[in-house]
């Protein structure tokens, strides 16, 4: 039989903090526990918010906090290509449609529809207003000159192809710490058509993710909760490129004395922050429950 694969995928958007430690550990330990394998990730396809001392400081955070894992290390950046031929058989199946509104061009259509109806536009498991579909009736031949002359454009998931394309129910397998499991149904259409290539970039986080999980074998994803709604999109996007579905585990979020959750944006204490204060690695491992 082969070794169950887990894998940490932080993104060098900036240092991490205990919330990280806590998700870092937690594989790590199951790993140990399942007698499985480590594997570390670098997410950073965003190649305008990540910057090479923030991943350096991820190697030297992680090492600080005791934890080892296997070499080569993925880094997304250097895998774009991988990303593209995935997009292309979503093409090739037709699962996509190109998308050329601007935020501004969404946010009237959908003004105007609340206008008209009276009732609040449906959102995503994120808070975000779904895409109201204006491109995706979008005549092939139009979409073609625009795209031919240079339009700025984003790739969205075709809902209803998906539909067709990978009928349900979609189902994956959730497990806990000891050892239980169940079955989930996803429900991918609570996102609408998702974008899945960028404007910017040729991928998304959904993409890269579903990819690279595939490619480096993970068989057991272990992330925080707020990614739970993501995982119906992935097991969507796993049908749909005939990839295999990982079981999954999604861990409760720290968060700080007024309640939210630990985040680079709002300014958590970052681990060095806390070793530079004189925490010890043991410290911080029995304060997470390690
Ligand atoms: N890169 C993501 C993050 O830092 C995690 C992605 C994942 O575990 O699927 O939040």
């Amino acid at each position: 039989m082969t070794k169950p694969v887990f894998r940490f995928a932080p993104s060098p958007n900036g240092r991490l903090h205990l919330g990280h430690a806590y998700s870092a550990l937690l594989n790590a330990d199951f790993a140990r526990r399942f007698d499985g394998r480590f594997l570390l990730r670098i997410e950073d396809i965003d190649i305008t918010r990540c910057r090479p001392e923030f991943e350096a400081a991820i190697y030297d955070d992680l090492a600080w906090l005791g934890l080892r894992w296997e070499e080569p290390v993925r880094r997304q950046s250097d895998h774009f290509a991988d990303y593209r031929a995935a997009f292309q058989r979503l093409k090739g199946r037709g699962a996509v449609y190109p998308c050329f509104c601007t935020r501004r061009d969404i946010a009237e259509t959908i003004a105007c529809r609340e206008a008209e109806s009276g009732e609040t536009w449906p959102r995503d498991p994120d808070g975000a207003p779904l895409y109201p579909g204006t491109c995706r009736a979008m005549p092939a031949g139009e979409a073609g000159r625009r795209i031919a002359a240079g339009a700025p454009h984003a790739w969205r998931l075709d809902g209803a192809a998906s539909d067709r394309l990978a009928p349900g129910p979609l189902r994956f397998r959730r497990f806990e710490r000891d050892g239980r499991e169940d079955a989930v149904t996803a429900q991918p259409r609570r996102w609408g058509d998702a974008v899945i290539v960028r404007k910017e970039i040729p991928t998304s986080y959904h993409l890269s993710v579903v990819v690279d999980d595939a490619l480096q074998g993970i068989t057991h994803v272990v992330r925080g909760q707020d990614l739970e709604a993501a995982t119906d999109l992935h097991v969507l996007l796993q049908s749909l490129l005939d990839l295999p579905t990982p079981r999954y585990h999604h861990h409760g979020l720290l968060l700080d004395p007024e309640g939210d959750k630990l985040a680079k944006s709002r300014r958590s204490k970052s681990l060095a922050e806390l070793r530079e204060e004189g925490a010890t690695p043991e410290a911080i491992r029995r304060r997470l429950g390690f």
